[in-house]
Order: structure tokens, then sequence, then C-alpha cells
């Protein structure tokens, strides 16, 4: 190795780690990464576990609100994960929106640190003569 190697630090606890020739870093925001990703400090493993869990909580709200009736609800996913990712940070806990459609959308803390997402189709008829 004829570089420098680039030396990956936790920024939560400072643990660091030096890149060998097996574990070669692209770049330093990747040895950051890495650093996180692998530390087992406190702070790491909540960082770790909250990507964990908004990466899940994406892929269960591109799944449930995914647009199937042809409709682009990009705007609509897009702000269930910014709620999902404020309820993760323990700023709100729960957020409810109703969309154009009438199906409405609660995104709320769950049990044991995890996210709740309900969708609820309303399929009411109601008739005035
Ligand atoms: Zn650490």
């Amino acid at each position: 190795m004829s570089k420098n190697p680039i030396i990956a630090a936790c920024p939560y606890c400072g643990q660091i780690s030096v890149e060998t020739e097996e574990k070669a870093f692209k770049n330093q925001k990747e040895a950051d990464n890495w650093a996180v990703t692998n530390c087992k400090c406190y702070e790491a493993t909540k960082i770790v576990n909250k990507n964990k869990t908004l990466g899940r909580a994406r892929e269960e709200i591109d799944k449930m609100f995914g647009g199937s009736d042809g409709t682009d609800r990009r705007p609509a996913r897009d702000l269930l994960m910014l709620a999902a990712t404020l309820i993760v940070d323990g700023e709100i806990e729960t957020v409810n929106v109703s969309l154009s459609n009438g199906t409405k959308a609660k995104v709320a803390t769950g049990t044991k640190n995890a996210l709740s997402i309900t969708r609820t189709d309303t399929q009411a008829t109601k008739q005035e003569v």
C-alpha cells in the first residue's frame, strides 16, 4: 500500500481503525460510515438500529402506499417517511395523514422502539336522495 492509510474513527466514542489490505476504504466518508456501522458503543449501536428501522419503514411505506392504483404517491410516501424519521428521533409520537383517495395513513411509535405503520382504506357508500 503506497498511499497513507485512511483512518476510520467512530464520531461517538473515538475508537479508531486503520485500513488494511483486506479492509480498504474508497474515501474518508466510507471509512467513517464503516466505523459507525462496526463500532459497538452505545451511540453507534443506536444509530445503526435507527437506520435499520428506517430502512424497514421505507420498504413498508413503499409497499403499503406505492400507488398501486396508478397514481403517483411519491409526495405522500416522502411525507410518511419524514414522519417515520421524526418518530424514530423522538421528536413526535404519531402522524395521521388523509390521502386524497380516501386512504388514511398512520405512523406511530410501536412497541419495543419499533414503528407502527397503518393503512386504512375506507369504503363508505353514501346516497343522498
Ligand atoms: Zn463508537
